[in-house]
């Protein structure tokens, strides 16, 4: 959709002058009622209900089609049944309506014949150019509009954070537990069932929309992870993108012919699509809503240096660790700094970090030690810590923490620690923005996120992985094995790998124990040679790899070799022993390829060998990429330490790993007909050597074309 009519899209959606309330109901217990209750109480445009009744609703004129409303109407909210939305989404075609919100269930969410409806609602509106939210939504609420368009019980306090959730349940719940926090909203989607508008869309509505500061998105899946990457990588470079991804996909990943298939849990691609695009991903609910707080609230803290001022010395300890823990450094302070603490605050207190304001401090006293480590220039953000004693203002002491932070451009979060005896204080923040939260570890998780944020969004795009010159040819040799009907490739795989710029050893496939001996002689020894048969997946396992063959063994080992294969399966096809130049040298990796139908090719990266399956000690990400990506895969794994030399050995050539690992990202992306790909192992040389060597690699092909 072209950018203008986007921007009109969400215009429609978001700040309509005019809403037609389709199955509006003077019944309080109808969702047709509370709808237009609620758009009434919010909305200073025009609203008109639409009801085949034709009566009056909550004071309001009513129409019994859109067709008899006089004026424009901008959005359409429809709350009928299911079987009746096809009809009414065609009548708000011809009167010239563009964005209609589809409240109604009974859709896709019903099985297959609910499909069928939404199908065809689909269709109605496609015809007219219609934009559909829904079906089975909840609706949607702008606060700068205002309008809430939603038959939601709990009303949304303006803010600056957009949340669009894929369940209308926890929109509700989500409502009322930001009332209780103070967390306002600048737009609010319930996305329903995605028939058309889905979290794509609202990433682009949301980068543009100026009141919003943070954008949460709780998804059970994606739509077109494509999309969803370049928008998040757009958006993120403005405002942070925090996810809640529930749900794990049937994604079709289970054939586990490859070790890739194999370690690629269905969460694996989502995973990947989101560290990519630098998205936050939150595990829980909690973290979801403990980094939105510190967003919304606060200013941007410019780097991970962290202060700590507490009333106390356990909590202060807790905060410290837990800053360690979410990887995130204690500031050290200026001498002048430490001067003045110590000149000011009693002798017993802790004038380092943590600055220890002692049980007996008073408001003011939190107030000059606050005052005081913000001035530092090595101090990013303060997190202060109350808990409440005998002497503890807590109220006074809140008005200090927050009257501090408005003079300061750096980050202030709070942990007052208690229950009822803080409560006055907790309010107090809360309603002057300053987040607060129950314990200091979640404080210096949610602090954690915003420097993990900073970093993200100024991280550079990496050189993308570069076009193959070869991809026809490749293309070539991955049809004539489709064309033969071959679901698993034979040694063809390592000419595409070669075409794609990857080594391979010198190889050659022979059918008799003579051929074999001659091709080793031309080789030279020793030599690995192994089965080459379509049913055989894990060579190894049945006997069909030798390796380090002297040259004066190949023509016995080929006959056992042979021998051990149909020991192993009688009715195996074997087409030949493949002669292979040994690889001598090299640690060894494993780079795979499998895909997810919704979010793309994913790249597997792990160290090679028996036990990866086991170790599960690998890494993701969806292909295409850059060399930092590939870069960023070697760094994630627990063993990339092993890569990088350990006890006096060399360092392995991790820029050769990289270039491979780009180059099987480019072949992933050019090739969907690739269903799944091993490169099994990959030898990795030492730096400054021959780079790596694919020495083993498995393709399976889709059938068909
Ligand atoms: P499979 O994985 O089906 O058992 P491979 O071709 O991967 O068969 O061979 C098994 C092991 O033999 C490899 O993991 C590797 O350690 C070793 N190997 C295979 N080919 C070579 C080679 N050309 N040079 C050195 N070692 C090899
Ligand atoms: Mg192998």
């Amino acid at each position: 959709m072209p950018e203008e009519s986007k921007v009109g899209m969400s215009d429609s959606l978001f700040s309509p002058r005019s809403v037609a309330v389709i199955g509006a109901s003077g019944h309080p217990e109808k969702v047709g009622y509370a709808l237009l209750f609620n758009i009434k109480k919010t909305f200073t445009g025009r609203i008109y209900p639409v009801n085949p009744a034709g009566e009056d609703i909550l004071g309001l004129p009513s129409f019994k089609s859109v067709s008899d409303i006089k004026g424009d109407v901008d959005l359409a909210v429809v709350a009928v049944p299911a079987s009746a939305v096809a009809v009414v989404i065609d009548e708000c075609g011809r009167k010239g309506i563009k964005a209609v919100i589809v409240i109604s269930a009974g859709f896709k969410e019903m099985g297959p014949q609910g499909l069928t409806a939404e199908e065809e609602v689909l269709m109605v509106a496609k015809k007219y150019g219609i934009r559909v939210l829904g079906p089975n939504c909840l609706g949607v609420i702008d606060t700068s509009t205002p309008i809430n368009a939603t038959f939601a019980s709990v009303a949304a306090r303006r803010g600056n954070v957009a949340f669009m959730s894929q369940s209308g349940a926890l929109c509700s719940a989500i409502l009322d537990w930001a009332g209780k926090e103070g967390l306002g909203f600048s737009k609010f989607v319930s996305l329903g069932n995605k028939a058309d508008l889905n979290e794509n869309d609202f990433l682009e509505m949301f980068e543009a929309d100026k009141n919003t500061r943070v954008v949460l998105a709780y998804l059970e899946g994606l739509i077109d992870g494509g999309a969803f990457m370049k928008n998040a990588r757009s958006l993120i470079k403005k405002k942070p993108l925090i996810v809640l991804k529930a749900g794990r996909t049937e994604s079709g990943m289970k054939a586990a012919a490859s070790h890739t298939g194999a370690l690629a849990g269905a969460d694996a691609a989502y995973e990947a699509a989101f560290r990519q695009s630098g998205v936050l991903r939150a595990d829980t609910e909690e973290e979801l809503f403990a980094w939105s707080k510190a967003f919304s609230m606060q200013p941007m803290p410019k780097g991970g240096k962290v202060a700590v001022v507490t009333n106390a010395g356990g909590p202060g300890i807790l905060a410290t660790d837990a800053l360690e823990t979410a990887g995130l450094s204690l500031a050290s302070f200026s001498a002048e700094t430490i001067n003045r603490l110590q000149k000011n605050l009693p002798p017993a207190a802790n004038f380092h970090n943590p600055v220890d304001v002692l049980g007996d401090a008073a408001p003011e006293r939190y107030r000059f030690a606050l005052d005081t480590v913000l001035k530092d220039e090595g101090v990013d953000a303060v997190i202060v810590i109350l808990t409440p004693q005998m002497m503890t203002k807590v109220e006074e002491t809140a008005k200090q923490v927050s009257e501090a932070a408005s003079k300061s451009k750096k980050t202030v979060i709070a942990s007052f620690m208690g229950g009822a005896l803080i409560a006055p204080g907790e309010t107090y923040l809360r309603e002057h923005q300053i987040p607060n939260y129950e314990f200091p570890s979640t404080a210096a998780k949610s602090l954690m996120a915003m420097v993990k944020y900073d970093m993200l969004r100024r991280r550079e795009p990496g050189k993308p992985a570069p076009a193959c010159q070869n991809k026809d040819k490749a293309e070539k040799i991955i049809s004539a094995c489709r064309k033969r009907g071959d679901v698993v490739m034979g040694p063809e795989a390592f000419d595409v790998l070669s075409l794609y710029g990857i080594e391979t050893p010198k190889m050659k496939l022979a059918q008799t124990a003579a051929e074999a001996k001659k091709m080793a002689d031309s080789i030279g020894g020793p030599v690995v040679m192994k089965i080459v048969s379509p049913e055989i997946i894990h060579k190894s396992d049945v006997g069909g790899v030798a390796v380090n063959v002297s040259l004066d063994r190949v023509e016995d080992t080929f006959d056992r070799i042979v021998l051990n294969a149909r020991n192993y399966l009688p009715s195996a096809q074997v087409q030949g022993v493949l002669v292979q130049e040994m690889i001598q040298e090299g640690k060894e990796v494993i780079v795979g390829v499998s895909r997810d139908p919704h979010v793309g090719p994913l790249v597997m990266f792990g160290l090679g060998g028996t036990y990866v399956e086991v170790l599960k000690d690998v890494s993701f990400r969806i292909a295409p990429f850059s060399e930092s990506d590939a870069r960023d895969m070697v760094d994630e794994i627990r063993g990339s330490r092993i890569l990088k030399g350990v006890r006096g050995e060399p360092p392995s050539d991790i820029d050769a790993l990289v270039d491979v690992l780009t180059k099987i990202s480019r072949l992933a992306s050019d090739f969907p007909q690739v269903l799944e790909l091993d490169v099994n192992p990959v030898k990795v040389f030492p730096a400054g050597g021959r780079g790596c060597v694919a020495v083993d690699v498995r393709v399976i092909l889709a059938q068909g074309g």
